[in-house]
């Protein structure tokens, strides 16, 4: 069985992709998230990867929180918006670590479960892989794990386990963007 570097964006998300791969891979879950802000919500979101991880006897790696080094990339191309650069440049930093780890740790394929929001590309997540795979011996999975069912039984495992759920991407930006919307929202019902 091949070893594959799992690199997760939140617990949520994960349980589905961990069952489907698990089968085919020897698994190591990574998790590499600077981009979460604050560091609060980080440690929230991380203590549940570490619950789920558990759960599921899978080892999980913890990366470096560095937001210096997402703000110094991203920063500049905040305005871009969800789905836009910035997410190119922030997938870009995330699977770049994940390339470097499982190298460290011989893992042969790196995946990511971004793809299992409907918040997120494919075409723009599987791009950033493909291009940060080029010439090194590692291999990255292409997928859509948001495909067959696949966001609708993450939700469903994220119910089971009780797991908290954010009402944003990540970064500053988005949560800031995803309080503008909510603001807009009530506006709208009170207008
Ligand atoms: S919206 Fe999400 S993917 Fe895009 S820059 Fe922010 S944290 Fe990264």
């Amino acid at each position: 069985m091949k070893h594959l570097l799992l690199l997760t964006c939140c617990a949520p998300c994960s349980p589905y992709v961990i069952r489907k791969l698990a089968d085919e891979y020897c698994l190591t879950v990574f998790f590499y998230n600077p981009n979460i802000h604050p560091q609060q919500e980080y440690k929230l979101r991380l203590g549940e990867i570490c619950r789920l991880c558990k759960n599921l006897d899978v080892k999980l790696i913890e990366g470096r929180y560095d937001p210096e080094r997402f703000f110094e990339l991203v920063g500049p191309l905040a305005d871009t918006g969800e789905g836009g650069e910035r997410c190119s440049v922030c997938f870009r930093m995330r699977i770049e670590e994940a390339f470097r780890v499982a190298k460290k740790i011989g893992a042969e394929v790196v995946a990511t479960t971004l793809t299992v929001s409907p918040h997120k590309k494919a075409a723009q997540v599987n791009a950033v892989g493909r291009n940060v795979a080029q010439g090194e011996e590692i291999a990255f999975l292409e997928a859509d794990f948001k495909k067959k069912d696949g966001y609708r039984i993450s939700c469903e495992l994220a119910k089971e386990y009780d797991f908290y759920r954010q009402n944003y991407c990540g970064c500053t930006y988005s949560k800031a963007e995803s309080e503008r919307r909510s603001d807009s929202h009530k506006t709208h019902r009170r207008g």
